[in-house]
């Protein structure tokens, strides 16, 4: 059977934990998305955006240097970092978007931690024309100085929330506040395979788009199918996106959470690998709690990774013994950075360094007529202030 089933779940994880006042909204969010996805016209235009506007199919490309040095399986990247605005957040906004203005909903509203799933969101709205007002938490705003101004640049409003600890959690308060109020009029656009139901399930279907690219990309290329597929891992849209398509096939999948510190030290974001299972925005998924429930803040050098909750896809797949999961430092994911930086011209996200650096690894222990893709979910660019003081560099 096809999850989630009926009621949101992925076996035991998933389902719709809102307040009441919300389910009606929840009800018909669903009931769109199961008919425009359904429908044509609708699949056309998104497809229109995708490619005229995100810059899709994005290449599958072969990284021939990368391979040498690891002197093992050949190392393939899904090109993702080329999608408009650098990530493949965009083909989320963008659908979901598109699915809010088929509705008839005007306005959209986000909340954002580092400031990417803003900018994506801003992006969308701008191209479709929709107003975009993002929720952002004071301490976040001071930090992403730079995202905040991009969003504004392209017409997106930030709302900062100076409640509690001022950052995405109090921004995802606020933002669930406003839908509440504003249910007929806005649209609240999530940017992962989290929340409530239907949100996993709409924001996997944007995003598989990686998959059915990368698979095509790499039959037509090697005829056959990959060994393996690795990708990081914050809330889980761009792994299930690229891994979705490979559920049926004898390919290992792989996520790479964000091993922080250290596990040990409990300053990380591996929430598959530490996590216990519980509710968090909506979901019952792993989460990083403490032993009376209470949400531990995460940590990582790479702000996508840094998230206490994971999407209850991956959690259930996990379960199954379908997906595998690891974790990889910050100091590993450094040196991932600067060694695809330096290897192959692409200076990766953080987040996918982390996914590059698990690749390496296991291409040093297979052969060379073995195959590993990694996904590559965005570029690098916004990183280069954290790479230098992490490397102690002054600009
Ligand atoms: C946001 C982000 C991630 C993490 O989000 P997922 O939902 O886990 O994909 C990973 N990589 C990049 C480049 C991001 O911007």
């Amino acid at each position: 059977m096809e999850l989630p089933d009926k009621r949101g779940r992925f076996e035991e994880y998933g389902g719709r934990f809102a307040p009441e006042v919300l389910m009606p909204a929840l009800e018909k969010l669903e009931k769109a998305f199961n008919e425009y996805w359904k429908n044509t016209g609708f699949r056309q235009e998104l497809e229109y955006y995708l490619k005229e506007f995100a810059g899709r199919p994005t290449p599958l490309y072969y990284a021939k240097n990368l391979s040498e040095k690891a002197d093992g399986a050949r190392i393939y990247l899904k090109r993702e970092d080329l999608v408009h605005g650098g990530a493949h957040k965009l083909n989320n906004t963008l659908g979901q978007a598109l699915l809010a203005r088929n509705m008839g909903k005007k306005r959209i509203i986000a909340e954002t931690g580092a400031g990417q799933h803003g900018v994506a969101t801003a992006i969308a709205a701008s191209a479709l024309g929709m107003e975009c007002e993002v929720y952002m938490g004071t301490e976040d705003i001071e930090r992403q100085k730079l995202n905040v101004f991009r969003m504004e640049l392209m017409g997106g409003k930030v709302i900062p929330v100076s409640s509690g600890s001022c950052t995405l959690k109090d921004a995802i308060n606020e933002a669930m506040r406003d839908w509440l109020t504003n249910v007929e009029t806005t649209y609240y656009l999530i940017g992962s395979i989290v929340g409530p139901h239907p949100y996993p399930m709409i924001v996997r279907e944007m995003q598989r788009v990686i998959g059915r690219e990368t698979r095509k990309q790499f039959l037509e290329k090697e005829g056959s199918l990959p060994d393996a597929v690795v990708a990081c891992v914050g809330g889980g849209s761009n792994a299930i996106g690229i891994f979705y398509e490979f559920l049926q096939d004898n390919v290992e999948l792989i996520g790479v959470e964000a091993g922080g510190r250290g596990i040990e030290t409990g300053e990380h974001g591996a929430t598959l690998c530490a996590g216990t299972d519980g509710v968090l925005h909506g979901t019952y998924s792993k989460l990083l709690q403490d032993e009376y429930g209470q949400i531990k803040t995460s940590y990582s050098i790479s702000a996508g990774l840094d998230y206490p909750g994971v999407g209850p896809e991956l959690s259930y797949l996990l379960r199954k013994g379908r997906i595998r999961v690891t974790p990889v430092r910050d100091k590993e994911a450094l040196e991932a950075f600067k060694l695809l930086s330096r290897s192959e011209g692409i200076i990766p996200a953080l987040e996918s360094s982390h996914a590059v650096y698990h690749a390496v690894k296991m291409a040093e222990d297979m052969g060379r007529d073995q195959t590993i893709i990694v996904n590559l979910s965005g570029r690098g660019d916004k990183d280069v202030f954290t790479v230098a003081k992490a490397l102690g560099v002054k600009l």
